[in-house]
């Protein structure tokens, strides 16, 4: 997956560049956006790294990780943000994606912009637009341009973009986990990436809290038609006393079952509204079904926001999937 020459050509020239990556955060976002980050400074490049949403805990073991931004502490903390007139979008292609157009009070004043994604459904956005469609996880795609730019594989880069390809292939078990992924992997190993580390961190590092919500959020499945559907309100929330950072993966159990073909989960927002997260095995495209309702994502992989009550919004999700 070669980088295309303006893009290698934009970080060579440029110097200043806010690295954004998309709101709720995952680990590919976040370990892409800082092994960018570190390529950079190798180079003698000034970054800033922005995120509407605090790094989830599952996360923070990454090095790097404590150097984000969010909308509110970028005003204070970098005082010199004015500066950075370059954006790199990872892991999303929008700005809509990274909740920056709904905020109008961040002080910079951006004059070339980038995006570097893998997603399925993209929008027209960006002087310099690299999306990979096939790619495994944005993590992949920064493998690649570090080696176009000669970047020193330290163990800090490793580790940030291990983490990126073990979250968007689920532990090498999706379908998207190829030859290359297992030896690109390898090389991060060789690189000083440490893979218990990062497997316990992201997918065994659950609170008591978490584990009560994780059976309480099963209780709630509904199953018809080979479509499981589960549940969190904020009242679950309050009584196990976790937050949506604590949901990530859930979606991913009822696949366990032979006979489900889609997952979808729903989260109550602090807004009105519920946050879907929507996952398929095989042929069947769920990124399809999230742009129906304004999101996106990837064939097996995606999610969107839908208004109004939870009757309502379970009902229209499922006569949606059952349409196509
Ligand atoms: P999750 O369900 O884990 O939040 O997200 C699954 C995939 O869908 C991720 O690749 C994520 O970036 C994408 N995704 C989730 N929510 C949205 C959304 O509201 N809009 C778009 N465009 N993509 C989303
Ligand atoms: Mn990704």
């Amino acid at each position: 997956m070669k980088p295309p020459i303006e893009l290698l050509d934009f970080l060579k020239t440029e110097d200043r560049f806010v690295i954004a990556t998309h709101i709720n955060p995952d680990g590919d976002g976040i370990g892409s956006a800082i092994a960018l980050s570190e390529a950079l400074k190798q180079m003698g490049k000034r970054t800033l790294l922005l995120c509407r949403d605090a790094v989830p805990y599952i996360c923070k073991y990454l090095p790097g990780s404590d150097r984000f931004f969010t909308y509110e502490t970028v005003k204070t903390a970098a005082a010199d943000i004015s500066s950075y007139k370059n954006l790199i979008l990872v892991d999303c292609n929008h700005p809509s994606r990274t909740g920056m157009d709904k905020v109008n009070d961040i002080p910079f004043d951006i004059r070339k912009s980038a995006v570097i994604d893998h997603h399925e459904t993209d929008r027209d956005y960006g002087d310099i637009r690299w999306i990979n469609r096939e790619a495994p996880a944005t993590a992949m795609m920064i493998y690649d341009l570090l080696k176009e730019l000669g970047t020193r594989m330290s163990k800090d880069i490793a580790d940030n973009i291990y983490a990126g390809i073990l979250v968007d292939t689920g532990n090498f078990r999706h379908d998207n986990t190829s030859a290359e992924v297992l030896r690109i992997a390898a090389d991060l190993v060789d690189a000083g990436a440490q893979p218990t580390q990062a497997y316990r961190s992201l997918f065994e590092s659950w609170s008591n809290g978490r584990f009560l919500l994780f059976i309480k959020t099963l209780d709630t499945m509904e199953i018809k038609d080979g479509i499981a559907m589960v549940t969190i309100t904020k009242k679950m929330f309050e009584e196990t006393g976790t937050t949506a950072d604590d949901t990530e993966n859930f979606v991913e159990f009822p696949r366990i079952m032979k006979d489900i073909n889609v997952s979808v989960f729903l989260r109550e927002m602090d807004s009105d509204g519920y946050k879907v997260s929507l996952r398929s095995k095989g042929g069947f495209n769920v990124a399809k079904i999230a742009a129906e309702f304004g999101g996106g994502g990837h064939k097996n992989a995606a999610g969107c926001t839908v208004k109004g009550d939870l009757q309502t919004a379970k009902r229209e999700i499922l006569s949606r999937i059952k349409a196509s």
